[in-house]
């Protein structure tokens, strides 16, 4: 049995249902598959919770990819901007129009700046704002990094700690940053154009629920059973191991299935919650200390045919609260449903029960129309219509003690539920890319079959490193830098 239709849960049901075991997924939510991944369609758009970039290390997952989607699966040149103090910077950050944008004055200024931080850095950077003033200098850190990072995660950048910022952006310096924007001036001169993996992705052409509405009909086609509007919300143990799954629809009537495997893409807090009293105070308090990030999307649909030209815009200005801009006609012109027409995601990240989060979806569809006009994109265009999607825990949160959390939950969970495996971003509290979900759940149902896979060895790039398995008394999260992408 499987918690969660989003790529963990659906890649374990699929290769058990292929491989003739019987399989039950339960999702809660009553239409759409997919999880984060999925796809929305509303009066015709259809968009993503974010935009989903199809990319992996993986050939496993690049050949499930190629296999279930063939020509579906379109190439796009990718663009990418951010706007901070009125301006449009090209991302990845390119020199000329960095320096453009930024004028001789302010550039000798952020020059001067980091050669200030460079002669006198705070010794021991305990916090992510010491950290990058470190190794950019103060003024590109306000313009680059404190905002931004302080809209995804609700929090001041002087309490995210150092080793978070050496990890996530390791590798980055004004050194690489200049080197890199100079090669690929270069090279773009030399070559007329360079494509690397960061300059064009790839993406189903109906968007990423496409994918799973497809691998949701196959598991279907084996035999398999996908139950739409069952949320899980206990489980019953017996000599430590979870013996029955207990489901609840929207109308609130419940229902107990009983099981012999337990594959769980749900939360991790939740996973415990619904184990319940069976659950050691350990177990509880490692659960309950997990955490989470928020995040809406007011979706506004225009009557312009071209709006921007951007796939997705960063947006760093502190004047609005929106932190990053999709337009999802410049991931594939068939999210919208007629050429004159343009559909942005305006993306806001938030706590649930908070001021954003809280607010009514009139009040949240008039404050993108205000942040866009804002910052500029809807010159001549009207709001046609528009939609709100919540999606509670789209971040599990790393602060402080995260790790020995999982950790304990890993351990208390192997003795408590025995047949219990936790998969996927949520369901191991591990902030990944489609294609670790989808690695994990892979390995979780070869587990049932027999197999003695550990799923914490699946790294950030969905590569299986069962040899770390060898140097660990309790499994832990590997590769804790989680990617730009996943953002
Ligand atoms: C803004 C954003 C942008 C992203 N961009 C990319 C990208 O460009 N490329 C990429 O590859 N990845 C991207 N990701 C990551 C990707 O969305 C996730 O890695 C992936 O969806 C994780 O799959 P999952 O199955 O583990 O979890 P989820 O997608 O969260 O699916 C879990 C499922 O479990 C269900 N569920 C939860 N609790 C219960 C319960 N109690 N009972 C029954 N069902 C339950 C949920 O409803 C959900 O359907 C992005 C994520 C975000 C937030």
């Amino acid at each position: 049995m499987v918690a969660g239709a989003g790529p963990a849960g659906l890649s374990a049901a699929y290769e058990l249902a292929t491989k003739g075991r019987p399989v039950t997924v339960f999702e809660q939510d009553p239409t759409f598959v997919g999880g984060i991944s999925r796809t929305v369609e509303y009066h015709g758009y259809r968009f993503d919770i974010g935009g989903h970039r199809f990319f992996s290390k993986s050939q496993e997952v690049e050949a499930f990819w190629r296999n279930m989607l063939g020509e579906d699966l379109i190439t796009r040149q990718r663009s990418s901007r951010i706007f901070y103090g009125g301006k449009f910077y090209e991302y990845p950050l390119s020199l000329a129009n960095t320096l453009k944008n930024l004028g001789p004055v302010e550039s000798a200024a952020c020059l001067l700046d980091y050669a200030r931080a460079k002669a006198h850095p705070t010794p021991h950077p305990t916090n992510l704002e010491e950290w990058v003033v470190n190794q950019f200098g103060e003024r590109l850190y306000r313009m680059f990094f404190k905002t931004y990072t302080e809209k995804v995660w609700g929090m001041d950048c002087r309490e995210i700690s150092a080793d978070w910022a050496a990890q996530r952006i390791r590798g980055l310096n004004m050194g690489t940053a200049i080197r890199e924007a100079a090669k690929k001036a270069l090279g773009a001169r030399r070559s007329g154009q360079i494509k690397t993996l960061i300059e064009e992705f790839r993406y189903p052409r109906l968007g990423p629920g496409m994918l799973w509405e497809r691998v949701r009909d196959q598991i279907a086609a084996a035999g398999g059973d996908v139950v739409m509007d069952a949320k899980v919300v206990s489980l019953k143990t017996h000599n430590h191991r979870v013996q029955e799954v207990v489901v609840r629809d929207g109308t609130g009537r419940e229902r107990s299935v009983r099981t012999d495997a337990f594959i769980s893409s749900m939360p991790l807090r939740s996973l415990v919650r619904a184990i319940g009293p069976a659950a050691t105070p350990a177990l509880r308090d490692a659960g309950e200390g997990l955490h989470y990030r928020d995040f809406l999307t007011v979706v506004l649909m225009l009557d312009q045919p071209f709006a921007s030209p951007d796939q997705w815009l960063y947006v760093h200005d502190p004047g609005v609260q929106v932190g990053r801009i999709q337009n999802f006609k410049n991931w594939s012109p068939e999210m919208v449903p007629h050429p004159n027409a343009t559909c942005f995601g305006m993306e806001y990240f938030c706590f649930e029960g908070d001021g954003l989060w809280s607010m009514s979806d009139q009040e949240l569809l008039a404050l993108g129309e205000r942040e866009l006009h804002h910052i500029g994109l809807l010159p001549q265009a009207r709001v046609i219509d528009g939609t709100v999607v919540r999606v509670p825990k789209a971040y599990p949160v790393y602060d402080d003690g995260y790790r020995d959390r999982v950790a304990t939950l890993v351990a208390e969970l192997a003795r408590v539920a025995e047949n219990v495996q936790v998969v996927g971003r949520n369901g191991m509290h591990r902030y990944n890319n489609q294609d670790h979900a989808m690695m994990t759940g892979f390995l979780a149902a070869r587990n049932v079959m027999g197999g003695q896979h550990d799923l914490w060895a699946v790294n950030d790039d969905a590569e299986y490193l069962e040899v770390l398995r060898e140097e660990r008394a309790v499994p832990m999260p590997v590769g804790h830098a989680p990617s730009q992408s996943a953002l």
